[in-house]
Parts: C-alpha cells; sequence; structure tokens
C-alpha cells in the first residue's frame, strides 16, 4: 500500500521524494510505504487549510454536518476494508477493528454532525441593565496529532469535532499506523470536501508533529499520546501560547471489593486487562483486589488468562500482534524487569511464535503478576501491552491510597454492589475517568481526559466544540 499526503484536495508524496517503510507487525514484514515528510509538507498543509478556513468557517452549520455525514456513511459502506487495513496494520484482531474501532469512527463523524447543530452558547442578564452573551467561533488552523492503538477511532475522535465547529485542519496520524488515515483521505475525496479543509500529512513525530507544534499559523493543538511527547509539544507551544488538550498516558487502577458481582468483575478484568492486546489507554493495569477474595480471585483469573488465544490477527484470536518491534521490545523488558523486582510470575511472560506466515511477528502471552508492591517501577510506569499485576488490599483507605499513589489519573475502575462506597471512592479517586461495575462503556457526551501526568483539559460532547471553539463575550448594555 502506497501512502500519500493530502493537502490542499491533492493526494501527493512528501516534497522531500523521501519514503517510510510501513511494517505489518503480525509479520514483521514491509508491505507499503509512506510520505516522510517535513515542515515544508506542514508549510504548505497549512498554507491550503488557511486559504480554506474563511468559506468552510461561512459554511452554513447544516452544510458542514451534511459533509460529515456523507464521511461517516462511507466509512461505513466500506467497514470491512476499513476494518481489515486496520487490522494488518496494528496488530489487533480484524473482528474487534469490525466491532470497535471502525464503527466508533463512525459514530464520532455523525455524533459531532449532530452535536453541532445543538451547541449553544450561554447569555446572562447583568443587574437588569445589559445582556451578556458568549460567541463561540471556530479558531482557524488547528493541529490534530494522534498515536497508534486505536488509530481512525482516535483520528477521527479529534477530526469531526474540529471540522464540525468550523475549523480547518492540518492532521497527523502516527507513523506506526498510517493506513485507515489514508483511505480517510480517498472518503473525503469521494464525499467531496473542499480542497483544505482537512489536511492530512504522515509521518514522524519529532519531524512533522514538531513542525505543526511550531508553525504559528497553528494556534490550537489536539494531542493524543505519550505523556513525553506531551510534555515536548507543551514546551515548543507554550511561549506561542497556543491552545493545547493533551490526552495522556495512564496506570489505570482496576479495584475489585468483595463485594462486586464476582463473575462480572472477573470477566471484565480479563477484558480489561488485555483487550487489543493491553493497548488502550483506559486498560486495567494494576488490578487491586480485596483480601477476602484475593486468592479465588487470582485462581479464576489466572485460569481465564492462559484460556486466551494469541495468534494471526485474521484468524481473530482473543490477543493479536504487538504494534511495533520497538514496542514489541519495550514490554519484554517491563516482563523481565518485573521479575528483577521480585515479581511472582503467574502465567505468560513469553514471546509467542505463531506458526506460518506470521512465525516472524511480534506477539507476546497475556502475562500476569503478583507480589510487587504498588511502588515499583512495573506498578508506576505505563507498560501499555499484555502486562498486568494483581495486589491484594485490606481496607477500602488502602485500596484508595494504592490506586491514587501514581503520577497518572486516566481512568479507575471501581467493582462494588455497594453504592456509598462507588460514591465515596468515586468522588476521591483522582482520576479523569471513574468506571463502576463497567469498563469501555463510553457515551460520546461525556468529558473524556484525564488528571494529573494523564493530561490536560476535556475531550468529547460540549468540551470538545469548547476547545475548538474562540470564545468572545459580548456585552450588550440597554
Ligand atoms: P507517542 O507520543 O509516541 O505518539 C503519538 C503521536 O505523536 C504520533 O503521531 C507521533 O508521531 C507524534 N509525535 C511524536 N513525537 C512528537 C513530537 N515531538 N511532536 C509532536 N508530535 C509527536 O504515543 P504512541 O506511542 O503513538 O501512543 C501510545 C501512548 O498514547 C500511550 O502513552 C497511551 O497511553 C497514549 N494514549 C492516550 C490516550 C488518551 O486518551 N489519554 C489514548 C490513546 C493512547
Amino acid at each position: 500500500m502506497e501512502i500519500l499526503n493530502y493537502i490542499n484536495g491533492q493526494l501527493q508524496p512528501a516534497l522531500s521524494g523521501s519514503w517510510l517503510d510501513n511494517y505489518e507487525p503480525a509479520t514483521a514484514q514491509v508491505y507499503g510505504r509512506l510520505p516522510d515528510s517535513g515542515a515544508e509538507d506542514v508549510a504548505a498543509a497549512t498554507i491550503s487549510a488557511k486559504a480554506a478556513f474563511p468559506a468552510w468557517a461561512k459554511t452554513p452549520v447544516g452544510e458542514r454536518a451534511r459533509l460529515l455525514n456523507r464521511l461517516a456513511d462511507l466509512i461505513e459502506r466500506d467497514l470491512d476494508k476499513l476494518a481489515a487495513a486496520e487490522s494488518r496494520d496494528q496488530g489487533k484482531p480484524v473482528a474487534l477493528a469490525t466491532r470497535m474501532d471502525i464503527p466508533r469512527a463512525v459514530d464520532n463523524f455523525r455524533f459531532f454532525a449532530t452535536a453541532i447543530q445543538h451547541f449553544a452558547s450561554e447569555s446572562h442578564h447583568t443587574d437588569g441593565a445589559a445582556i451578556n452573551y458568549t460567541l463561540r467561533q471556530p479558531i482557524g488552523v488547528v493541529g490534530c496529532i494522534s498515536p497508534w492503538n486505536l488509530p481512525l477511532y482516535l483520528f477521527s475522535w479529534k477530526i469531526a469535532p474540529a471540522l464540525a465547529a468550523g475549523n480547518t485542519v492540518v492532521a497527523k496520524p502516527s507513523e506506526i499506523t498510517p493506513a485507515t488515515a489514508y483511505l480517510l483521505c480517498e472518503l473525503c475525496i469521494e464525499a467531496g470536501f473542499p480542497a483544505g479543509v482537512l489536511n492530512i500529512v504522515f509521518g514522524l513525530g519529532p519531524k512533522v508533529g514538531q513542525a505543526m507544534s511550531e508553525h504559528p499559523d497553528i494556534p490550537a493543538i489536539s494531542f493524543t499520546g505519550g505523556t513525553l511527547t506531551g510534555a515536548t509539544i507543551a514546551r515548543t507551544a507554550a511561549p506561542m501560547f497556543k491552545k493545547l488538550s493533551l490526552e495522556l498516558g495512564g496506570k489505570n487502577p482496576n479495584i475489585i471489593f468483595a463485594d462486586a458481582d464476582y463473575d462480572k468483575a472477573l470477566n471484565s478484568a480479563v477484558r480489561s486487562s488485555f483487550t487489543n492486546q493491553g493497548e488502550i489507554c483506559l486498560c486495567g493495569s494494576r488490578l487491586l483486589i480485596e483480601r477476602s477474595i484475593y486468592e479465588r480471585f487470582r485462581s479464576d483469573f489466572v485460569a481465564k488468562v492462559k484460556a486466551l488465544t494469541v495468534d494471526d490477527p485474521i484468524t481473530n484470536p482473543d490477543l493479536g500482534a504487538i504494534v511495533s518491534q520497538p514496542h514489541f521490545e519495550k514490554v519484554l523488558s517491563y516482563i523481565q524487569l518485573a521479575q528483577e523486582e521480585g515479581g511472582k510470575l503467574l502465567t505468560g511472560g513469553k514471546a509467542v511464535k505463531v506458526s506460518g506466515r506470521c512465525e516472524k511477528g511480534w506477539f507476546i502471552e497475556p502475562t500476569v503478576f503478583e507480589n510487587l508492591p504498588n511502588s515499583c517501577r512495573t506498578n508506576q510506569e505505563e507498560i501499555f501491552g499484555p502486562v498486568v499485576t494483581l495486589i491484594p488490599f485490606d481496607t477500602e483507605a488502602e485500596a484508595l491510597a494504592m490506586a491514587n499513589d501514581t503520577v497518572y489519573g486516566l481512568a479507575a475502575q471501581l467493582w462494588t454492589e455497594n453504592l456509598s462506597r462507588s460514591q465515596r471512592m468515586s468522588s476521591a479517586l483522582k482520576f479523569g475517568i471513574v468506571w463502576v461495575n463497567c469498563w469501555l462503556l463510553r457515551d460520546l457526551r461525556t468529558p473524556f481526559g484525564g488528571a494529573k501526568a494523564s493530561g490536560v483539559g476535556r475531550e468529547g460532547g460540549w468540551d470538545a466544540l469548547k476547545f475548538f471553539t474562540e470564545a468572545t463575550n459580548v456585552c450588550i448594555r440597554y
């Protein structure tokens, strides 16, 4: 597959003529190439977005919504093709891409096409003498930078509200998973998007992403990715006072009380630990389990994890391939670290050899450790792979203290049938999201994002539309 930049409505290679290899994680083979773009491509994309902005910002909201809905329809039409491309590029089971990634990309476009038509702003009567209202207008050219774990899903999560609100966009998907973003370019052309409204530049983060952060004509950036990258973007953008939305890493606790619905908690723990090979920022990686059920839970959990299959993503196993060789090596190095830190390996721990076309692919067994204190590196650093630890606790206070004892604050899970406890814990957990008796149950209207080192700002619903607009307070004296 040859991927091209989408700039000013045209598909074109990088201006330098350089290319990067694109790998299939399941086979570790190069199967395509993408532009190795640089600052000059970002500059061209920004010029095109800037030129397209006045007309797009004035386009009636119903027409913008119609185009977004048309794009959603085309994604839905091509669901199987897109899911196959996502699975091949990312390593996830094709059924997961079919069930989750691509339908959620469709939902993102449809949701914001509708939301923008209901977007309203506040007004205030002031002491019977004036009326204040808030004018929310598009910002201009905005930058969207996304990661490799849920490629089209997270790319569309940013592009859809940015475009709906009337901005024009320069966007950069991860260089590790560019395929579905490229297929989206083709669908935008088919949908009849005006040239320059959406521009997609492919290439490396430190070149393309950095150039976007530095560009003076991109005053707002929505970024999802690692915490260190977020810090680099913030450092670059701060002196220009850019508006930033940063969705970063996590080290999420999954707290299971003895009064939980045991079977639901157990089954959900398996899912939330290993879906997408554990490569979801919302996966629970520290399982905190009340001591009175610890032994039983450990034994049932390990039995279920041992039964999970790891195989060629096209055969729809439970776990597919790890996204890249560097990430594969990183996850294995954390498995090594956990053992050095005194962790007891309960299951997994090794790379998996899949025979046939996948014999060179990057596969890792779902891995479970215990005997590691919450303070050790294994329990503090984001692994972002199929590795979890089990930690017993005695009291609610202890569970809360361990859950919060991390620099991250993305998502916590809580399993209890005690309503009062769920309220107490939810308000004391320092996380952007608290799931009580569920996981990954998403409502696109809710604020999405992390506390502490997991990010700045919230996306989703009105929060996304507020981020992608600039507010002007208009005060009219009467
Ligand atoms: P990453 O930070 O390496 O890359 C993310 C994106 O940033 C990529 O497109 C990359 O090319 C780009 N980038 C890299 N260096 C850059 C720079 N200097 N300037 C600008 N852009 C740059 O992250 P990743 O490895 O692709 O994704 C995994 C991380 O993303 C994990 O930490 C995970 O927790 C996080 N994540 C967070 C959320 C969330 O909603 N909070 C969702 C998914 C993933």
